[in-house]
C-alpha cells in the first residue's frame, strides 16, 4: 500500500515538474535534436560595426577602385554575395539583439541603444552550445548584459577603444557593461583578430565551433591604425551625386532632420571635433572656405578616416582566411562577413545610419561554405538579420528551433532553391525618436519595387537616456515618403503625393499594417499613435 502511494506521489511530482516546465520555461529549449550528420560545419561569423556595402568593393560602388577590400571580396568570390540583406532596425545594439535571438526588436525587448538585453531569453549561441558546439564571442558585444551561451568570451566594454583597448574576459564579475577589462596593447581590429585566432588555436578540436568575432571599426569616431595614416593621402574620394541633395528625397519637413555633412549638425559635430583635435588628424581648416568647399573638405576627411579603419578590417579578414587555409579548416567552415547595419557615406548628404533608406537598411553579407555553396554566386532574395539565427541552426543540423524565433533559414536560397513562398516585403521600425542624430521615429515597408515610410514622429518606447539634448522628447509633425525603387534606386524623389501612385500607396498601407501585426508590433497600446494615425494615415 505504502509503495503504491509512493508511486502515485512520484507520478504527481513528475506531472507537476512537467507543467512547471511547460509554463515556466516556455522559451527554453529543453532538448536539442540534431541531424545524424556527424561532420557538422564550423561557423565563423565576422561582424563589423557600421560597415556600408558601398565601402566593400565586391558590391561595386563608386569607391570600389579607390578603396578595394580584396579579402572580404575573396569570401564573395569563393562563395556568395547577398545583395538584399536588410536589418529591421538600423542601429547597433538593437540589430545585435535581433541577430542573437532571431526575433524582431519588439519581441526581443531591445528597441533602442538604452535597452538591456534580457540574457535569460533563448539565443543562437545557447542553442548551438546545447547541441554540442563550442562557442565563443570576441570583440564588440554592446548588449549591456553579460554574454550567455558562450564557452568563452572576451569583449569590449561599451563601445570600446580604438587603441590599446580593454577587454572583459569570461570568469570575472560582469558589473557595469561600459566598465572593466584588461588592457591589450595595439589597434583594436588587430587585437580582436589576435584573440579570435588565439581561441581557435586553443579550442577542443573534436567539436565543431561557433565563433562570433565582432569588430568595433568602422564605427565613429574613425581612429585609424597608424600604418594607414598615409592611405588615400593624395587621393580624391569620389563624391556621391546625392551629396548635393537638395533634400528633395523627402518633403521639406524632412530637410531639418538627420546628420548631414553640409548642414548645421555636421558643422557643429564634425568640425568641432576637428578643431578640438578630437579627430586623429585635425588638419581641416575651415577658415576662408566657401560653403561648397567646406562640404567637400568635410566629406573627404570623413571618407578617408572611415575607409582607413575599414582597410584594417579587410587586412584582418585576410588573416582569418589564411588561418583557415593553414589549418585545414576551409572546407568545413562557414565563414561570414557582415555588419550590424549599413552607414551613409555622404549619400543624401548624411553620415550615421538609423534611416530606413537603402544605405543604412542594407547590411553587407558575404559567405563561403565550399561544401555547399558554389563560387562566385550572387543572391538577391530579401533576407533579414532576423533570419541569421535560424540559418545557423539549420547548418548546424539543429532541428528543434524555438517557436518564437521569427526569422527563416535561407540555407536553401543559397543553393539556388528559393521557395516560392519566400518573403517579398519586409517591415522596418526605428524607435529612437530624434536621439543623437535627429531622425524622427518611423516605420515602413520595403517591397522589391517600393518603399513606403511613415514618420510618425513620437518618442514611443524611446528611453534615449544617452541622448544629451531634449529633442527626443518633442513630437515632430508626421509625414510620409514613397520611393519607386525601380525608377529611382537612390531614393531621390519622394512620390508620395504623386496621384499616379494612389493605388500603390493604398495597397502598401494595407500590407504595412499586416506585416506590423505579423511581426508582433501593434499600435494599440499607444493612444497617441492611434490619434496620429487617424489624422495622418489617409
Ligand atoms: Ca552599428
Amino acid at each position: 500500500m505504502k509503495n503504491i502511494n509512493s508511486v502515485k506521489v512520484l507520478k504527481l511530482l513528475s506531472l507537476c515538474a512537467l507543467i512547471i516546465c511547460l509554463f515556466g520555461c516556455k522559451n527554453e529549449l529543453k532538448k536539442v535534436e540534431i541531424s545524424s550528420d556527424n561532420k557538422r560545419p564550423n561557423i565563423l561569423y565576422i561582424m563589423s560595426d557600421d560597415h556600408a556595402s558601398n565601402a566593400i568593393s565586391a558590391y561595386g560602388s563608386r569607391l570600389k577602385d579607390i578603396a578595394p577590400t580584396p579579402n572580404i571580396d575573396r569570401i564573395a568570390k569563393e562563395g556568395i554575395l547577398m545583395e538584399n540583406v536588410f536589418c529591421t532596425n538600423a542601429i547597433c545594439t538593437p540589430s545585435r539583439a535581433v541577430i542573437m535571438t532571431g526575433k524582431y526588436s519588439q519581441n526581443n525587448g531591445v528597441k533602442t541603444l538604452d535597452d538591456d538585453f534580457d540574457k535569460e531569453q533563448e539565443n543562437v549561441a545557447k542553442i548551438l552550445q546545447k547541441s554540442g558546439y563550442q562557442t565563443a564571442m570576441i570583440g564588440k558585444w554592446h548588449l549591456h548584459t553579460e554574454p550567455t551561451g558562450f564557452d568563452y568570451y572576451n569583449v569590449l566594454p561599451g563601445q570600446g577603444k580604438y587603441n590599446n583597448p580593454l577587454l572583459k574576459e569570461i570568469g570575472k564579475p560582469w558589473k557595469h557593461h561600459k566598465k572593466g577589462g584588461v588592457k591589450h596593447k595595439g589597434y583594436v581590429t588587430d587585437v580582436i583578430t589576435d584573440q579570435t585566432i588565439k581561441w581557435l588555436d586553443g579550442r577542443d578540436k573534436e567539436k565543431p565551433f561557433f565563433v562570433m568575432s565582432h569588430h568595433k571599426a568602422p564605427h565613429g569616431l574613425w581612429e585609424y591604425a597608424e600604418r594607414h595614416a598615409e592611405l588615400f593621402k593624395d587621393d580624391h574620394i569620389p563624391e556621391p551625386e546625392s551629396l548635393w541633395d537638395d533634400k528633395n528625397h523627402g518633403p521639406l519637413k524632412g530637410a531639418k532632420y538627420g546628420s548631414s555633412i553640409s548642414d548645421r549638425y555636421a558643422t557643429r559635430n564634425m568640425l568641432d571635433q576637428v578643431t578640438k583635435g578630437k579627430w586623429p588628424t585635425g588638419n581641416l581648416d575651415p577658415a576662408g572656405m566657401t560653403h561648397k568647399e567646406l562640404v567637400s573638405a568635410t566629406y573627404q576627411k570623413y571618407l578617408k578616416d572611415y575607409l582607413r579603419t575599414a582597410a584594417a578590417i579587410d587586412e584582418n579578414v585576410g588573416r582569418i582566411l589564411d588561418y583557415l587555409d593553414e589549418n585545414g579548416l576551409t572546407e568545413n567552415t562557414i565563414i561570414i562577413y557582415t555588419s550590424d547595419q549599413g552607414q551613409f557615406l555622404g549619400e543624401h548628404d548624411y553620415f550615421d545610419k538609423r534611416w530606413m533608406y537603402e544605405e543604412s537598411l542594407r547590411m553587407p553579407f558575404v559567405m563561403r561554405y565550399p561544401k555547399e555553396i558554389k563560387p562566385n554566386q550572387r543572391n538577391s532574395d530579401m533576407t533579414l538579420n532576423v533570419d541569421f539565427a535560424p540559418t545557423f541552426l539549420d547548418y548546424a543540423g539543429v532541428k528543434t528551433v524555438p517557436k518564437d524565433m521569427q526569422g527563416k533559414s535561407f540555407r536553401e536560397n543559397l543553393k539556388g532553391n528559393t521557395s516560392k513562398n519566400w518573403r517579398t516585403s519586409m517591415y522596418y521600425r526605428y524607435w529612437m525618436h530624434m536621439a543623437h542624430h535627429y531622425n524622427p521615429a518611423h516605420y515602413g515597408i520595403r517591397t522589391e519595387n517600393y518603399k513606403l515610410i511613415f514618420f510618425y514622429g513620437l518618442p514611443l518606447d524611446a528611453t534615449n537616456k544617452s541622448s544629451k539634448d531634449k529633442f527626443h522628447k518633442i513630437p515632430t509633425e508626421p509625414y510620409w515618403e514613397l520611393y519607386d525603387l525601380k525608377k529611382d534606386p537612390n531614393e531621390m524623389n519622394n512620390v508620395y503625393d504623386n496621384p499616379e501612385y494612389l493605388e500603390i500607396v493604398k495597397k502598401l498601407k494595407e500590407d504595412l499594417l499586416k506585416l506590423k501585426e505579423e511581426t508582433g508590433d501593434t499600435d494599440e497600446k499607444y493612444p497617441e499613435l492611434i490619434e496620429v494615425r487617424e489624422n495622418y494615415w489617409n
